[in-house]
């Protein structure tokens, strides 16, 4: 299994401005936009990702999406043919939900693949507004990822916004065995 789990690569830089098959939105459950990487995502994308969005909340999803599960839609005017909507979890002290994080990308990976897309972004899920530390954000999701077959999903790239996340990563890819 984890010999089909795609190559990881890391990239300092805006996750909109990425050419891949399909761009991972850290979205909200109202699936209706927010700030941060969703924000973004709508912003250069464009209304058609909304609309898209708009239309799963009337459909399939009239009470939101769910924590740690991910649904594709459009990419509008990005350079991808999808953009894959995942709501992390609000990072609390009180309580591990180590397990909905680590599934959000596991199901993105699940979605990308259904969609038979090779090559998939992910910012660090949750590391912002949702304020999960970037250190455990990191390892969940690199951990994740190398444990997820995900066939045909050739290549992870992990695109880090700021210096001190980018170190970040590469400091726990490396740790890795
Ligand atoms: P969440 O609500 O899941 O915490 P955010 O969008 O607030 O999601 O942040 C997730 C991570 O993405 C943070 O580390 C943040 O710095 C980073 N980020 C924000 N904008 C972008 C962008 N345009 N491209 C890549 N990463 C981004």
């Amino acid at each position: 299994m984890t010999n089909a789990a795609p190559a990881i690569i890391l990239v300092r830089g805006d996750i909109t401005e990425q050419r891949v098959d399909a761009i991972v939105n850290a979205a909200n459950s109202s699936l209706l936009g927010g700030g941060g990487v969703d924000g973004a995502i709508h912003r250069k994308g464009g209304p058609e990702i909304l609309a898209e969005c708009r239309a799963l909340r009337a459909s399939r999803y009239g009470k939101g999406l769910a924590t740690g599960q991910a649904v594709a839609t459009t990419a509008g005017r990005l350079d991808a043919a999808h953009v894959i909507h995942t709501v992390g979890p609000v990072h609390s002290t009180s309580e591990d939900r180590s397990e909905l994080l680590a599934s959000c990308y596991r199901e993105s990976l699940r979605v990308a693949a259904g969609l038979g897309a090779r090559t998939v972004a992910f910012p660090a899920i949750s590391t912002g507004i949702y304020g999960w530390p970037i250190d455990d954000g990191a390892r969940i999701a690199i951990r994740t990822v190398r444990e997820t077959a995900a066939d045909p999903v050739v290549e992870v790239r992990f695109v880090l916004f700021d210096e001190p996340a980018y170190q970040t990563f590469e400091a726990v890819l490396s740790a890795m065995p």
